[in-house]
């Protein structure tokens, strides 16, 4: 039977095994690893396909026999097989900082995930705030999504994004993630029937990193430790390679490993002047390309 793990906790896996209707292995399975993995020095990770040898139908025990092949691993949190990843923010209530989300945008790209951009709380702001995100992060050719999740506004668009997907969420606190992942979550339930365990976003207790599921192979990894990010790990020379609004201009770059800051004649400076690359990017670029060269003197 196969299944993919959704939880971990101290020594349990939680395996979920096809949500599809009429199936009687259908459910969630409490396993162990027995063995088997300790020769192949491999354990078992959230995110894993895994293969599992049912114990108990009745009790839903079961072991796992071996892990598939993973697409990837992300280490903090350690997580297996994440497709993409949703950086959702608010517009306003707390206002966007863009430094902070120029910083989710490159550790994913650094991480080679695809990116969806969410702003929340579009109820609060008018057009011309959207506006100007529309201004700012469509040269870098992100899907960009706003909507409302209290009101539950425009959630379709990036719900049908998440479908059939593994998607780690990424943003600060106080954005509305949580309201967000419930509001999904619910209209997931209404269409299967099911009733998997409800995000649980207590602020004192201890969180697991775990897939919340949204839909049928459809997960949400609720990421706590997203919020410090390894962008100390980063080089300053590869840094411009994670600014996807930068490439179309640096052709237009004297040097071939041009760091877009002093040189007089550059691309990126000059794409910047004629509006074409938002000075707000550039700024936040400049400034990270500063701390991480900064770094280096220690
Ligand atoms: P999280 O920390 O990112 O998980 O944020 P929460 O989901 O806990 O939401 C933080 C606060 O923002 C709560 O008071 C929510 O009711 C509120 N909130 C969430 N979504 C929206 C929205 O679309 N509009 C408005 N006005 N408030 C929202
Ligand atoms: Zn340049």
């Amino acid at each position: 039977m196969q299944g993919k793990i959704i939880k971990g906790i101290s020594g349990f896996y939680y395996v979920r095994v096809s949500l599809s209707v009429k199936n009687e292995v259908n459910g969630i399975y409490e396993c162990k690893a027995k063995g088997i993995f300790r020769n192949q020095s491999k354990s078992p990770l959230v995110g894993d396909l895994v293969e599992i040898e049912i114990l108990d139908q009745e009790k839903k025990k079961g072991n796992i026999e071996n892990i598939l092949p993973r697409k990837n691993i992300l280490k903090r949190p350690a997580v297996a097989n994440i497709d993409q990843a949703l950086v959702f923010f608010a517009l306003k209530y707390p206002n966007p900082s863009y430094n902070l989300l120029d910083r989710f945008l490159v550790m994913m790209e650094r991480l080679q995930l695809p990116i969806l951009l969410c702003f929340n709380k579009e109820d609060l702001v008018k057009e011309e705030d959207v506006k100007k995100i529309h201004e700012i992060y469509d040269p870098c050719g992100y899907p960009l999504f706003f909507c409302s999740a209290k009101d539950e506004m425009g959630l379709m668009n990036v719900r049908s994004q998440l479908l059939g997907k593994t998607t780690a969420i990424a943003g600060p606190s106080g954005v509305g993630k949580s309201t967000f992942v419930n509001v999904i979550q619910k209209s997931c339930i209404q269409e299967t029937g099911e009733i998997s365990e409800k995000i649980k976003r207590g602020k004192n207790t201890t969180r697991h990193t775990q897939l919340i599921e949204i839909g049928i192979n459809s997960y949400i990894m609720d990421t706590p430790g997203f919020s410090s990010l390894g962008i100390e790990e980063i080089e300053k020379e590869e840094l411009t390679k994670y600014y996807p609004d930068f490439v179309p201009y640096e052709v237009n770059c004297k040097f071939a490993r041009c760091s877009h800051t002093k040189e007089t004649i550059c691309g990126i400076k000059k794409a910047v002047e004629d509006g074409n690359i938002s000075k707000i990017r550039y700024n936040n670029y400049l400034l990270l390309y500063n701390e991480l060269k900064e770094k280096r003197k220690y």
